[in-house]
């Protein structure tokens, strides 16, 4: 009886990869019109004319091998104005930095970054920029707190009633204001106030020191809003570049083929997802993150399923859509189900993704699924590698697990756990 190769955190192997040859049996024409409609999908994601690049109707390696060059110089050209374009996002994002008359300047600025010295200028006055904006702000709050508090008492009960959501509890119950609750009065403006830009700011906890808004750590603050949205920086060798950028440029020509075939699309029971930038970075870390996984962990997964009895592993639930998870995200796994995971055969598991040869995503595994790691794969792991490295990989993986992260810092915090994978498998294959 054939094992299943995978369980949670790990991905089939076993898929039938015929692209290529589906590809190369094609007409001119229809070859044609995959390139075309694979080229759009990525320069639209990319932000990058290519409508000029000459692929010719070659064979499918050549054609692999001319986008995926192209996507790794456009992308190393771009990572630092991208990053600080992903700044700008995050700036837009606040109307209190958007309202700022100094906020044209750091726009300005952005639209200059082409190298690592100029994006750190660029980031060293974004720091000061959103510093002075908070030091700013928080004289602002004092400043009319005291200015309200010096009010007459009616005055005073109007405006804590529009500003404040627990007026009452602000207010006192007679109508004389004793300096003692006017001072009350007062910190509890400066407080809602604070709340409310922090809130605006998207600062969590641990972003915030005692909740003081002017102890924030403003550089870290910023770092985790900056990603290029393939960061093929942090990718050890140019051959390994190739694979990964091969790998979604693969899944995306499979979909091209696959959207015009299948019944669902045809019936209209799946709509065709456009694969915009954040699926597409997201696709990008995921993708690295499987392999790394694979290397490190598939035969402590291979023994431990021979342990259940359904062979189903740890994915005993549907925790593809456990956590937080955008419609956006759930339609990309659909899509990539019925783009490669239908074929195969499917188990009655627990699980709408597992089938008997494991899970079928891949590419939109969810953070809960992809950054799951058990107890047996850290004792292995640990007892038959030996190293530091592997261990701190393990540990970040599993680390995403426990924070909520917008899309911006999941990219960013994707990328630090890719680093410290290709520094495990480093160690490990040396
Ligand atoms: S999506 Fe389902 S099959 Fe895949 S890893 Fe998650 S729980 Fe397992
Ligand atoms: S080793 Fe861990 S991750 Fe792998 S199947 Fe067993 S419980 Fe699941």
């Amino acid at each position: 009886m054939t094992q299943p190769q995978t369980a949670k955190a790990q991905t089939i192997e076993n898929k039938v990869d015929d692209v290529g040859s589906r590809f190369d049996a094609l007409d001119d024409e229809s070859r044609r019109g995959v390139i075309d409609d694979v080229i759009s999908q990525f320069s639209g994601a990319l932000g990058v004319d290519w409508s000029e690049l000459d692929v010719g109707c070659g064979d499918y390696e050549i054609f692999l091998d001319v986008v995926s060059s192209e996507m790794i110089n456009f992308s190393e050209q771009t990572h630092y104005s991208q990053m600080a374009e992903s700044l700008i996002k995050y700036f837009d994002s606040v109307p209190e930095c958007v309202e700022s008359s100094d906020y044209a300047c750091v726009v300005e600025l952005s639209k200059t970054v082409k190298t690592e010295n100029e994006f750190e200028t660029f980031m060293k006055n974004s720091e000061l920029f959103l510093s002075d904006l908070i030091k700013t702000k928080l004289q602002d709050f004092e400043e009319t707190a005291k200015k309200i508090i010096s009010k007459p008492y009616n005055e005073i009960k109007r405006i804590v009633k529009e500003i404040h959501p627990n007026s009452h509890s602000v207010l006192p119950s007679n109508d004389k204001l004793s300096d003692d609750d006017r001072e009350y009065i007062r910190a509890s403006i400066v407080r809602v106030n604070e709340e409310r830009l922090g809130i605006a700011l998207t600062i969590r906890p641990g972003d915030v020191f005692d909740s003081n808004l002017i102890e924030l750590n403003v550089k870290n603050h910023l770092a985790k809003r900056i990603n290029s949205l393939f960061n093929f920086k942090i990718i050890p060798t140019y051959e390994k570049k190739k694979q990964v950028a091969k790998k979604l440029i693969n899944y995306v020509v499979r979909r091209e083929m696959s959207t015009k075939k299948s019944k669902l699309f045809r019936k209209k029971e799946l709509a065709v997802l456009t694969l915009d930038q954040n699926l597409l970075g997201y696709a990008f870390r995921t993708a690295q993150l499987e392999e790394m996984m694979g290397v490190v962990s598939k035969e402590f997964c291979v023994n431990c399923l021979r342990g259940y009895t359904k062979n189903v592993g740890c994915c005993e639930s549907n925790y593809f859509n456990d956590g937080i998870i955008s419609i956006q995200m759930l339609d990309a796994q659909k899509d990539e189900f019925a783009v490669v995971g239908k074929k195969l055969s499917r188990k009655s598991t627990p699980c709408s993704y597992y089938t008997k040869n494991g899970c079928s995503l891949e590419l939109f595994k969810s953070i809960l699924c992809i950054s799951y790691v058990c107890d047996k794969i850290r004792y292995r792991a640990n007892k038959k590698y030996q190293s530091p490295k592997v261990n701190n990989f393990l540990k970040k993986l599993n680390d995403m697990r426990s924070n909520t992260y917008d899309s911006r810092e999941m990219l960013n915090a994707m990328d630090y756990v890719v680093e410290t994978g290709y520094a495990a498998l480093d160690e490990i294959n040396n």
